[in-house]
């Protein structure tokens, strides 16, 4: 272990007070006038109490300016928490660099107390509260570490930045003793009560002692529960705490996504108050990227030279974990109105598609396909028929591409489709299909029979060395699409130009527009 880390004294200055506060809480006979004269002696923490039994998040309706009045108004049960809260808070650390890092700790561990408040509530304020302290206390560990050596805190994080090494895996290698261990440790040296030790100890899991009371088995769920939150929120192995949510509240009425903005919404709350910074977790659709990211990349390891890397729960032999990670790549890919992939999907493929036909130097293609005076759709006939619209177009256009080859919605009416190994005259011919396909298409909403056309630009060509080819070859799709659309709509242009082997170079219009059928006019002139 690290010889600073072997100390007597590691607490991350916990002062006198939050000490004596965690001893009056374990004592249950301690009285509001010890409290009182307890947090008396130090100002700066009872002007904070004050504030917080004056702020709505504890319910304030007439104002207090006395001190015993506002614990009589927090209870016991918030004043422990609130007393420990502001004591971590207001740690403070010279090095600059170890005061930046002490915020996101701090963050962290306000997350998961927060957490396990809200999911320990329909259990008791009392068990409400007790789960918020030992939450908060689980992160302990991590703090003194910060205190004992920043720096080689700041390699642990990094030594987990690129890599599948957890924070838990990294400190154990640098530090001799991982970041939970080590919060156990304190929280027995300060003679907290076993059960909330347990709590802290079972954080990742492993078998439970035969002996464990109900209640404790409680406690402890809530705990590995809240635990998970702040991974995920705080983008720590945000795609295992992701399945730990998932399996965690399988059997509760709450959804992972109720959960997350219960706690973000307490979080907004609490900000000013705790001195937290709510603003620095990132948007709930970054975190899930973030999340399938990691799973993906795990579940890419399987049966590969990584595979011992692989967290156990990908690997369950009853594949339930397995497949609802499969579950949530495939929504994370889907478009919700077509049930198309979607522009992230199309992304990805194109990258792979670029680097497979640079090895293999042959052409690829990218197609865009744009309805045809789509506004008149949403103003003539409504936003509901409008989406009508993009489902029915996304039926005719998947259902004359190559099982192989997706079609995918890029945003509002636009369609992509990427080509594989095809020449100037095949993509002609896909384009052509693609157009013809939703050009026969009749659309029946309420009374209306609505027809649309959609104009097609392909670009093709094979990628040299530079990485932003697919990005030149994407805007080469769209000038072409531009040149339909200025040459009437309902048509296909192919731009050639940096394919290999190609007869036909440059931009060119694969053919004149569609035989006027009763549907290749505009929407709203076709109405019925
Ligand atoms: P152009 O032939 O030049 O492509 O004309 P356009 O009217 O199709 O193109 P414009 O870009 O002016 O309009 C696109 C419209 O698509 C505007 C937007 O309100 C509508 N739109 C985008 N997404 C959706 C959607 O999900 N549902 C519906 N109903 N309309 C959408
Ligand atoms: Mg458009
Ligand atoms: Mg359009």
């Amino acid at each position: 272990m690290h010889p600073r880390l072997q100390r007597a004294n590691r607490l991350p200055s916990l002062p006198t007070v939050a000490v004596e506060i965690l001893r009056l809480f374990n004592s249950p006979d301690s009285t509001i006038q010890e409290l009182t004269s307890t947090i008396q002696t130090d100002p700066a923490l009872a002007v904070k109490i004050l504030k917080a039994a004056n702020s709505p998040r504890y319910g304030a309706r007439s104002e207090i300016t006395d001190l015993r009045t506002g614990i009589t108004r927090l209870g016991r049960n918030h004043l422990t928490p609130l007393v420990l809260s502001f004591s971590l808070s207001s740690t403070s650390l010279e090095d600059p660099e170890a005061s930046e890092l002490f915020h996101d700790i701090w963050l962290r561990s306000f997350v998961q107390a927060t957490a396990a408040e809200i999911i320990a509530e329909p259990h008791g304020a009392a068990f409400a509260s007790e789960a918020f302290t030992i939450n908060l206390l689980a992160g302990i560990g991590r703090l003194s570490m910060l205190k004992a050596d920043a720096s080689l805190y700041a390699r642990c994080l990094q030594q987990t930045q690129n890599s599948v090494q957890s924070l838990e895996e990294a400190a154990e290698e640098l530090f001799g003793i991982s970041p939970v261990a080590l919060s156990v440790d304190i929280l027995d040296d300060i003679g907290l009560p076993h059960r909330c030790i347990l709590a802290v100890e079972q954080i990742g899991g492993g078998t439970l002692p035969d002996d464990v009371t109900e209640s404790e088995r409680r406690l402890i769920d809530v705990t590995r529960t809240a635990s998970a939150v702040a991974d995920y929120l705080c983008d720590e192995d945000a795609g295992i705490a992701l399945l730990t949510l998932e399996d965690a509240l399988a059997d509760s009425e709450r959804s992972v996504q109720n959960l997350l903005n219960a706690v973000q919404n307490r979080l907004e709350q609490s900000a000013e108050l705790f001195n937290v910074d709510p603003s620095t977790i990132p948007s709930q659709e970054e975190l899930l990227e973030t999340a399938l990211e990691q799973l993906a990349e795990f579940t890419s390891m399987v049966g590969t030279e990584h595979h011992e890397r692989v967290p156990s729960a990908l690997l369950e032999e009853n594949g339930r974990l397995k497949r609802r990670v499969e579950d949530l790549l495939h929504e994370a890919h889907i478009d919700a109105l077509t049930g198309l992939y979607n522009r992230n999907w199309f992304e990805s493929q194109m990258a792979e598609l670029q680097a497979v036909s640079r090895v293999r130097q042959q052409n690829f293609g990218i197609a865009i396909i744009d309805i045809d005076h789509f506004k008149n759709v949403n103003d003539t006939f409504g936003h509901l028929a409008g989406d009508r619209v993009l489902r029915e177009v996304a039926q005719a256009l998947n259902k004359v591409t190559r099982d192989s080859e997706n079609v995918a919605r890029y945003g509002g009416e636009e369609f992509v489709l990427l080509l594989e190994a095809a020449d100037h005259s095949g993509m002609e011919t896909v384009g052509r299909r693609l157009r013809d396909s939703v050009a026969s298409t009749r659309i029946c909403f309420e009374n209306n029979v609505i027809a649309v056309t959609v104009s097609v630009g392909i670009a093709c060509g094979c990628p040299g060395p530079s990485d932003q080819f697919s990005q030149e070859l994407f805007a080469r799709a769209d000038a072409a699409l531009y040149e339909a659309k200025h040459n009437g709509r309902n048509q296909v242009i192919v731009d050639s130009s940096l394919a290999v082997g190609s007869e036909s170079p440059g931009p060119d219009s694969a053919d004149s527009p569609a035989e006027p059928s009763s549907c290749s006019a505009a929407p709203s002139d076709n109405a019925t």
